[in-house]
């Protein structure tokens, strides 16, 4: 969560590269945003609530500055709490991702000391501890010593006008280092930095580097030099657009054959190693948080129906208090859009101290994940800018679906198999369909709650389908395997409760339907997805029969939904729903 960018160099538009920096760094945090850079040996800075859009900025020419984009934890959404924050010489600014968690305690002290706070953030203890060593100790020392007494997992980027240098540290969210022309870039993730440069330093947890004229990493805590790894990528900078469609989610969403075709024709190689790394390993720990744990959910049926294995599964901030069976020989599969989802980071740490496998299924070339997996598995779904995930679901259960084909020795099939998905899924895109969803989606954008079951495969769309809903359009929604609402949640059923059913052809169609039968009897309108109609629906979603691929066109149709029910009920901006961030880095 949050987006952090600092520049320093010879380039005297310090601000207007941080603003375009920013920007590109949006999808991590929009809550609010600011932007400070040194004139003479000030900071002088501009903060704004809300997103930045086309923002421009009106700071002086500068060669030094640094910028954030908030996701807020402590303190509301409001100018003051916005950063950078300064300390009381205005000299000193600090850009934040993270929580102190030791923050009062160090706020009291530093309050008793004489510092004056203006802020409600953990942040704002930063700037006035630097302040405080900088009475007995050089710039980067005082960071050193202030950035040490931190609890919990932060990631800091330091501006200080009068030194005119930067310093950044981290012990969780991610760093990445530019070295351009005589000019150095920080920021949280690469592609904020790739069109200055494609020379990287990816900072590692407990390591701070000083950017001035020259550039010097040390070690925390103890501060001693180390010999930077400075890579060389291969990217280049190619700035999404939106082209035909209103909105990225949208052109996302359409973007999903290709990423299933892509993955069908070209993973043999890479989807073979995780097929053997899983036969060989004792215990399979799947983990994931949000839409990437109903991928890992998938994958616990996909594995058991196609492959005969049993393969367990976690959603990522749960896995701590689970992981005490782990050992040398277990094998956990971290799967993460961002690479960089902090409750999925945190217990592959723990489980590679157990001297576990670590697979990581990612988006994000670069990604803390993709660093510390001993195997990796790049998603190529491409950069995925609107907030709510699609196509790197889509791509990840593909992934999943061939492993298990390829552990039962029957790849082939199983690239056939996502072949028909894709087929299937380019037809649910085309305008037709899209018009009998807007219907549907005209019908429920003022119901207050929306239930939605499936059985086996099915019962993983039907979470990732609530969650959809529940994202993009701000409507309630809950899921539930279809065994389990007569069991307490149909209650809730009334005349004209809207449900979802997931119908496939498989041996859950017979269930399912008599679940469906359970609440109409109750007044509940159902709408069927499935390939074969029944009498039970009130509204019918067709989908072709692509067997163990069947979540694909189901996840696909509620994708579309949820973006015209979110559409209908007047929701201006889908690619960046209300208080959500694409990048989870907080825990
Ligand atoms: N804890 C800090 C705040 O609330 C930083 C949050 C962030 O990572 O954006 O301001």
């Amino acid at each position: 969560m949050c987006g952090i960018f600092g520049y320093v160099g010879h380039e005297s538009k310090a601000a207007e590269i941080v603003l375009e920096g920013l920007k590109l760094l949006e999808y991590r945090g929009y809550d609010s945003w600011g932007i400070a850079v040194k004139q003479g040996k000030k900071l002088v800075f501009e903060k704004h609530v809300g997103k930045i859009g086309d923002a421009k900025i009106n700071l002086p020419q500068s060669s030094l500055g640094i910028g954030h984009t908030r996701w807020a934890t402590h303190g509301g959404v409001t100018e003051k709490n916005s950063h950078p924050h300064l300390d009381c010489t205005k000299t000193i600014a600090v850009v934040h991702n993270g929580i102190v968690e030791n923050f009062q305690e160090l706020k009291t002290e530093l309050i008793k000391k004489g510092h004056k706070f203006i802020s409600e953030t953990d942040t704002e203890a930063i700037p006035h501890l630097v302040e405080e060593n900088l009475k007995r100790e050089g710039f980067s020392s005082s960071v050193r010593d202030a950035f040490n007494l931190l609890k919990g997992l932060n990631a800091v980027v330091i501006a200080n006008a009068v030194s005119k240098e930067i310093v950044a540290a981290k012990t969780g969210s991610p760093l990445v280092v530019g070295i351009g022309n005589k000019e150095l870039f920080v920021a949280s993730d690469f592609c904020a930095i790739v069109k200055h440069t494609n020379k990287v330093i990816f900072l590692e947890d407990k390591q701070m580097v000083i950017l001035g004229e020259k550039l010097k990493l040390i070690s925390l805590p103890g501060g001693v030099e180390i010999q930077p790894n400075i890579q060389t990528l291969d990217w280049k900078f190619a700035e999404t657009e939106k082209g035909k469609y209103k909105h990225f989610l949208l052109k996302e969403i359409h973007e999903q054959p290709k990423v299933i075709e892509n993955i069908a024709l070209n993973y043999t190689t890479e989807i073979n190693h995780l097929a053997k790394l899983i036969d060989q390993a004792f215990g399979t720990f799947m983990l994931g948080c949000g839409t990437a744990s109903y991928s890992a959910l998938a994958g616990t049926y996909l594995f058991s129906r196609i492959a005969k294995k049993h393969v367990n599964f976690s959603i990522g901030s749960e896995f701590n208090y689970l992981e005490d069976y782990l050992t040398e020989r277990s094998l956990v599969i971290a799967i993460s859009q961002s690479g960089e989802t902090i409750d999925v980071v945190d217990p592959v740490v723990q489980a590679k101290k157990k001297g576990s496998k670590i697979v990581a299924i990612v988006n994000m070339l670069g990604s803390t994940l993709y660093r510390q997996a001993d195997f990796k598995i790049l998603l190529g779904a491409g950069q995925e800018k609107a907030v709510i995930a699609t196509k790197s679901f889509i791509a990840m259960i593909s992934v999943l679906i061939l492993a298990a084909y390829s552990l039962a020795k029957r790849q082939i099939a199983g690239k056939s198999l996502l072949l028909k998905a894709a087929k299937n899924v380019q037809e649910i895109l085309q305008e037709e369909f899209e018009k009998s969803l807007q219907k549907v989606a005209g019908e429920l954008r003022n119901k207050e709650h929306i239930y939605i079951i499936g059985r086996g495969l099915s019962y993983a769309s039907a979470m990732e389908a609530t969650l959809k809903i529940k994202e993009t359009a701000c409507l309630h929604a809950e899921g539930f395997a279809g065994g389990e609402l007569k069991h307490g949640v149909i209650a809730l059923i009334e005349k004209g409760t809207p449900c979802i059913v997931f119908a496939p052809n498989d041996e859950t169609y017979d269930d399912i339907v008599s679940n469906a039968q359970e609440i109409k009897a109750r007044g509940g309108f159902i709408i069927g997805i499935g390939p074969k109609n029944n009498n039970v629906f009130d509204r019918f979603l067709p989908t072709s029969d692509v067997g163990d691929a069947t979540i694909i066109p189901q996840v696909v149709i509620s994708q579309l939904l949820a973006y015209y029910l979110a559409l209908k009920r007047g929701i201006k901006d889908p690619d960046k729903p209300r208080n959500l961030a694409k990048s989870v880095t907080v825990k």
